[in-house]
This record gives structure tokens, sequence and C-alpha cells, in this order.
């Protein structure tokens, strides 16, 4: 069997690296590679590549722009796909979230930074968990009140602002999530040690250390969490989609790469 990931960059993922050591673990003939698709040639490779590959893997900033191309999708109302077989499109990345917060009590307002696919996972995890009340910051104001447009109602209230909101919010906040690569490379976020006081929980998707993770532990959150635990969980469900899932094993593997 052949899969892969498709994203613009995907040369940090550690996705190759996890599946084919599993493959060769398990004695499965299959691999699994990184295509790194620029944005403006996806809309003509996309469906060759969906012919091409068993089963795929979609990452920034793509998971938006792939549920036009699916045949069906899963999770209809989430808007987002991040892996694909025989032509359906799931969402693994929210069940993946919903699985690392299972020992975790979420205070609320949750201030998510963030409007893309992983952004959208993660409202919809939350909001499936029972929490009511969301904040979403985004670079584009435009993408966040989609995202509030898609999943607002009676029970769940989603309010967008600015970037540069992002200190009062904060501090107004019991737990912020980071949807975004900002920290990928290093990058600070516009936020000091004061106004993290009254936070317990900090979630940073990105799975290497970053500035937010390390001020968050500096000042003593309660909850630092970073995009591992997220990974393992979504690749399992990816894993079980594709019919191919042995928990232990799988493991084993996930624990050689990531160390
Ligand atoms: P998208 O491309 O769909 O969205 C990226 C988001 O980040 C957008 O909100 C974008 O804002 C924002 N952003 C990017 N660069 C900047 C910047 N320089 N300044 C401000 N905002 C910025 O990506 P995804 O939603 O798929 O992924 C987001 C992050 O989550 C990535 O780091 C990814 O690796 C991580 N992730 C981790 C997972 C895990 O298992 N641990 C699973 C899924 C994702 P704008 O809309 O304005 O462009």
């Amino acid at each position: 069997m052949r899969f892969c990931i498709i994203g613009h960059p995907v040369s940090h993922s550690l996705s190759p690296m996890i599946y084919t050591r599993f493959f060769e673990m398990k004695r499965i003939d299959a691999t699994y590679e990184a295509l790194d698709i620029q944005t403006g040639e996806f809309p003509s490779v996309i469906d060759g590549l969906l012919k091409e590959y068993d089963g795929l893997n979609v990452t920034i900033p793509f998971k938006e722009a792939v549920v036009a191309h699916v045949d069906s999708m899963i999770e209809r109302s989430l808007r987002a796909v991040n892996c694909i077989f025989e032509g359906a499109g799931h969402n693994t990345d929210w069940i993946g979230f919903s699985h690392s917060l299972r020992n975790i009590e979420i205070e609320e307002p949750v201030t998510i930074l963030g409007a893309g696919g992983a952004s959208r996972a993660v409202v919809y995890a939350l909001k499936r968990s029972g929490v009511h009340r969301v904040n979403i910051l985004n670079r584009s104001p435009a993408r966040a009140e989609r995202v509030a447009e898609d999943f607002n109602d009676g029970n769940f209230e989603v309010k967008t602002f600015s970037i540069d909101s992002l200190r009062p919010i904060v501090r107004e906040s019991k737990s912020i999530v980071n949807a975004t690569s900002i920290g990928m490379k290093g990058e600070r976020l516009d936020l000091r040690r004061e106004d993290l006081q009254g936070i317990s929980l900090v979630y940073d998707l990105i799975y290497s250390e970053t500035p937010l993770q390390k001020v968050a532990r500096e000042c003593g959150v309660e909850n630092v969490i970073d995009g591992k635990a997220m990974l393992f969980f979504q690749a399992c469900e990816n894993l079980k989609i594709w019919r191919l899932f042995d928990e232990k094993v799988f493991e084993r593997a996930f624990e050689v790469v990531t160390g």
C-alpha cells in the first residue's frame, strides 16, 4: 500500500518516520511519503494524488481546501479533513485533541489562537466535550468569523477578536490553545508572564518546545501540553481507518521516533 502526507511546508512532519517505523515493525508492505505541494499547484494535482495513493494525510494549509475533493465526509460540520481513505474524508485531529485531554479539566473561557483546519478540530472537540465559551484570535479576522458562524449556537458561544487583543483576552481566559504555527521556528507571542497568572491550561499543538510552552512552565501553569499526545492519538485513528492498527506496536514505533 502507498500512503503520503501532503502539505506546505511538510518537512517538519514526523509522520513519515513514525508510520515507516510502524510498517517495518509490523512487516506491512507499505510506504509513507511526504509531499511538499505549492499552494498554487494544489488544485491541479490533488485529484491525481487521491487516485495514486491508497491513503492520504493532509496538513498545513490544505485541510479545508481538500474538502471539495473528497466523495464524502465523516465530520461534515467540521469542514476540515486530515485523513482520506477510499474517497472518504475524515478528521482525526479532533479525536486526537479530545483523547489527549481525557484526564484534564478544561476551564473556560478557552482562547484559541488560529482559525485554520486545526483550530476547527479544536473548536469541534471542545464543543463536544461540553465547553460553552470560546474566543478565537486570528491574523485574518474573516477566517475566525467563518469558524464562529459554523459553530455558534444557543449553547456554545464563539467570540472572535483580532490577534492584537491577545494580552487582554488571555488575561480574561482560563485556558489557551495555540493552533497556529507561531513558535515552530522559535517565534514569540506577545504575552508576558503576568498575562498567564489565571491560566490553568496551555495547549500548544506544535510538537516541539516553543517559547509559549517555556514561559507557561516558568509561570507554573498547571497543565502545559505540547502537540505530541494529539499527534499520537490522531495517528492511532488514522491507522484504524486504514485497518492497520496495532496499539502495542504503534506505541513502540511512536516512542522510538519521538523519544
Ligand atoms: P492552517 O494553515 O490551516 O492554519 C494556520 C493558522 O495559523 C491560521 O490561523 C493562520 O492565520 C495562522 N498563522 C500562520 N502563520 C502565522 C503568523 N506568522 N502569524 C499569525 N498567524 C499565523 O494550518 P493548520 O490549522 O492545519 O495547523 C496549525 C498548526 O497546528 C500547525 O503548527 C500544525 O503543525 C499544528 N497541528 C498539530 C497537530 C498535532 O497533532 N499536534 C495536528 C494538526 C495541526 P491566517 O488565517 O491569518 O493565515
